[in-house]
């Protein structure tokens, strides 16, 4: 029961010069392709109007609920490059399944993950040249969904929209990666028990942003959140899982809480450390742990991951009154070697033994 789309052509497609130029230096999510798909749902008709068209302000009435409510959902995703001039993309079905997740918790309907592949596809094939070759550039894709009702009352809305638009992206780490300082934040929580936690919401987002400013200002590029009911367990950064790597190799990552987002990262970097015979376990890890592994040096490295940045290591962990770890510190071998397999991967570059991929175009 897949849904047919309506292709509209942008009758204002940037030149080949200016998309050049954008593809020259993409930075992150400034610069956006020529086409975006929307699909409608109403309770009525259900997902109906698939379009593929010019990319473009919305529509939206000051009422809609979406303005007042944070009834959102969004994914994120990425589409690469291969040597061979091919498009692919990385575990989509389980970013489709995971917004249906999300769609649950928030009060929204589920886009069956078939049109969600689709709708990735469908933008991707327009688009295509805006896809970056080289390098670790890549096309982020960003679909999302909003409760776009006019009605005040508060109530799951009856009507809503889903829309997909893509970012060309540069590589994470311009000229190497390096290890990032992270902010242990006690004052805030991102989620608790019975939340939104484990749903990819704007909300998440929303709350997150003033301890993410703290982190800032304490030079720090991301804040680390710790359970919220103890104020004792890792649970992840704004946006990333964390690893830890201990002294006899093994790893450890917070188990799922119901709070705690499952990264498609995290879910894939668990299977590729297995399938080295690495073990891996998830369960609660306390901060202390963390910090005094750092000191004892039981804990030998660490990492974030996410879509974003792929595998990010960890140099520095602070607080208002410690500090552990090295900013200046090489980042660790394993995490290192676990980011190149990954990406090599993504990348074509190495066998997709798990049937990861998805050919978009
Ligand atoms: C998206 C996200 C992640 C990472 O998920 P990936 O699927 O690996 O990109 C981690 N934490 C939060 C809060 C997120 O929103």
């Amino acid at each position: 029961m897949s849904i047919d789309f309506q292709v509209s052509p942008s009758a204002h497609p940037r030149s080949q010069a200016e998309r050049d130029a954008i593809l020259a230096n993409p930075g992150f999510g400034t610069h956006f392709t020529d086409h975006m798909v929307a699909i409608d749902w109403t309770q009525a008709d259900g997902w109906h109007d698939a379009q593929v068209r010019a990319y473009g302000p919305l529509s939206l009435s000051p009422a809609s609920a979406v303005l007042h409510y944070a009834q959102e959902i969004f994914e994120g995703l990425k589409a690469f490059r291969h040597a061979d001039g091919s498009i692919w993309s990385f575990r989509p079905e389980a970013n489709g399944a995971r917004m249906q997740h999300s769609a649950r918790r928030l009060a929204l309907p589920e886009l069956p993950v078939e049109t969600f592949v689709e709708s990735i596809r469908q933008l991707v094939s327009i688009d295509k040249d805006w896809v970056p070759s080289g390098g670790e550039a890549s096309l982020y894709l960003r679909p999302f969904m909003i409760a776009n009702e006019d009605f005040l009352g508060v109530r799951a809305a009856q009507r809503a929209a889903y829309y997909v638009i893509a970012s060309p992206a540069g590589a994470y780490f311009k000229g190497g990666v390096k290890p990032v300082s992270i902010w242990l934040s006690r004052d805030y929580s991102r989620a608790g028990k019975g939340g939104t936690g484990s749903a990819k919401c704007g909300g998440n987002y929303a709350s997150s942003l003033l301890p993410q400013q703290q982190a800032m200002a304490n030079g720090c590029a991301q804040v680390l959140f710790l359970d919220s009911q103890e104020g004792r367990y890792i649970e992840e950064l704004g946006g990333m899982n964390v690893f830890l790597v201990q002294r006899d190799g093994s790893v450890i990552t917070p188990e799922l809480s119901g709070s705690i987002l499952e990264g498609i990262t995290r879910l894939s970097v668990i299977q590729l450390l297995r399938d080295r015979g690495v073990s891996v376990t998830e369960r609660r890890i306390d901060v202390q742990e963390w910090i005094d592994g750092m000191r004892s040096g039981d804990i030998v490295e660490t990492f974030a991951c996410g879509t974003a940045a792929s595998i990010s290591p960890i140099g520095v962990l602070k607080g208002t009154d410690f500090s552990v770890g090295n900013a200046d510190a090489e980042p660790g071998e394993l995490t290192m070697s676990i980011r190149k397999e990954l990406t090599d991967i993504q990348y074509g570059r190495s066998e997709d033994r798990h049937g990861w991929l998805t050919k978009l175009a």
